[in-house]
């Protein structure tokens, strides 16, 4: 089906590892080999940074306006090459290829085309001056190398974002994607070569986070990190980091309030799809549903109703509307929390358990739990499946307590027709994006989306400009305007 690249991107070439080791992929939906890559060692890490810091100065060198036109290039060469790119996708990932898979690469395509309206338009600053003989001014430089290290759960969003921002402000970039969904970052990585970036100034190294991700992050050729993933991998990343900047996009255990005036029918359709879009594996899924009881029954019933009407099945089914989970530490999890949620009394009203008669033991179907209290792992921890996990509440500050209830802060949702209310709860919450009347997996890619600060949800800010802004630096030029030497110093 496709004629993907083979190898690894280093320097421009496509190359097999020095160690000659291959690792399969397997699809999530049928079990079956879809691919084989080659598993970096220290030399490779150690070529690819070299290469990135021989490119970095064409990159930088190139004109914003030369970028920008590079960028909208590697737009067009993923819509392109949509369909190809989507089918790996949902092979490696093994979410729907109809739903899901076409739509990401689709929105993958415009974040590579809003980069290059940002830098054509990124501006500096004069600033005033207590002298009247110097002129001071501000312009953005690229931070130099970056590594870039991304998750499985959108292999072609979510590491674009940092490509395309990264590439905008100059920088070159060593890339490890996903051990698991590499596929999808070999198709991205040809666009950008094909779309004319100098030679290194991409390139991709494949293998396991904690050998290949902790070589490049370390290495001391890497000027700044980008990474997604989940808190423990943020710290670890932070840890062999040090002091080099970093933009850290971690795990979400969002909640929505559903106050007890909302639009019952809004909040139903709005929790399902927070709840069960990805097969709830997004770090922004409506992970904790927060209701007033007095909406609790008919919200559970309602999301029952909308459980029944997805279509749990392999990715490249065109009905199928939930994939199968992407892999078995992911399956393992969500069943560990929904037994110990029904055996300390949860009740499960749709779903529960895994799916048989699929080629995977991975297909779990959605479901609806009713009863979660704040002491279950299912409302701690960020269960990552597709679960509507419903608590109930009496009061706005128990509300408020409890969506606060987390060592995660990445986006919370609210419901309400009364508007001082919205904004007085959107206030007290600890999340770095507050959704009103619509759930914490609400999302548009230009806006600023991060962790709130004092949680473990990351550092920094990636959507549009912010991530452009994080992934360039100030340089302050302070000239001397007079027409004579200045008298001192
Ligand atoms: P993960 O942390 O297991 O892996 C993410 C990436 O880090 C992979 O490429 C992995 O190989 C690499 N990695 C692992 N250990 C490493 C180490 N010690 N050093 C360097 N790299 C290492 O995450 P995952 O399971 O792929 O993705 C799911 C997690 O990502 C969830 O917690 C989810 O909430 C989070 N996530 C966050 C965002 C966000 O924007 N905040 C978006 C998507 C996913």
């Amino acid at each position: 089906v496709s004629d993907r690249p083979q190898g690894m991107l280093i320097g421009g070439e496509w190359v097999p590892s020095d160690g000659g080791r291959l690792a399969e992929v397997r699809s999530p939906a049928t079990g079956e080999a879809v691919g084989e890559i080659p598993v970096a060692t220290p030399t490779d890490v150690d070529r690819a940074v070299r290469a990135a810091r021989a490119a970095q100065p064409d990159v930088g060198g190139l004109t914003v306006y030369e970028r920008a036109t590079m960028l909208e290039r590697v737009a067009a060469l993923i819509d392109e090459r949509r369909e190809e790119i989507a089918w790996d996708l949902a092979q490696e990932q093994g979410k729907p290829y109809q739903a899901e898979a076409l739509i990401e690469v689709a929105v993958a395509a415009d974040m590579w085309r809003d980069a290059a309206g940002i830098i054509r338009y990124l501006e500096g600053e004069v600033l005033p001056s207590t002298e009247r003989d110097r002129r001071i001014v501000t312009v953005r430089e690229p931070r130099g190398v970056y590594a870039v290290v991304s998750p499985w759960n959108f292999p072609a969003t979510i590491p674009t974002e940092y490509l395309c921002a990264g590439l905008a402000a100059g920088n070159a970039i060593v890339w490890k994607p996903a051990t698991s969904t590499p596929l999808t970052a070999l198709h991205l990585a040809r666009c950008i070569m094909d779309a004319g970036f100098p030679a290194g100034s991409v390139n991709v190294v494949t293998g396991p986070g904690g050998a290949v991700g902790e070589a490049l992050v370390a290495h001391p050729g890497i000027d700044a990190v980008g990474a997604t993933g989940s808190p423990e991998t943020g710290e670890a990343i932070a840890r062999v980091a040090g002091a080099k900047p970093l933009l850290l996009e971690l795990g979400g255990n969002c909640p929505a309030i559903v106050f007890a005036d909302a639009d019952l029918e809004r909040v139903i359709a709005r929790t399902a799809m927070g709840a069960f879009a990805n097969a709830g594996q997004i770090c922004d899924s409506t992970e904790r549903i927060l209701v007033h009881e007095s909406l609790r029954e008919d919200l559970v019933e309602g999301l029952v109703a909308a459980a029944g009407r997805e279509r749990l099945g392999p990715s490249l089914e065109p009905e199928t509307t939930i994939g199968p989970l992407h892999n078995e530490a992911t399956a393992s999890k969500v069943e560990r929390h929904l037994g110990e949620a029904a055996a300390r009394g949860a009740r499960i009203h749709a779903g529960g358990r895994r799916a048989e008669d699929f080629p995977t033991a991975l297909y779990f179907p959605p479901t609806v739990i009713d009863g979660v209290r704040p002491d279950m792992s299912i409302f701690r921890e960020e269960t990552f499946g597709p679960v509507a996990a419903v608590t109930s509440f009496d009061s706005v500050e128990e509300a408020v307590a409890l969506a606060n209830d987390s060592d995660l802060g990445l986006v919370a949702g609210l419901f309400t027709e009364d508007p001082g209310l919205a904004d007085d709860v959107a206030a007290r919450l600890q999340a770095g994006i507050v959704n009103i009347n619509d759930v914490p997996t609400y999302w548009q890619p230009h806006t600023p989306f991060g962790g709130w600060s004092g949680k473990r949800s990351g550092v920094g800010r990636l959507g549009g400009k912010y991530t452009v802004l994080e992934m360039s630096q100030i340089k302050t030029l302070v000239r001397y305007v007079g027409t004579r030497p200045p008298a001192t110093g």
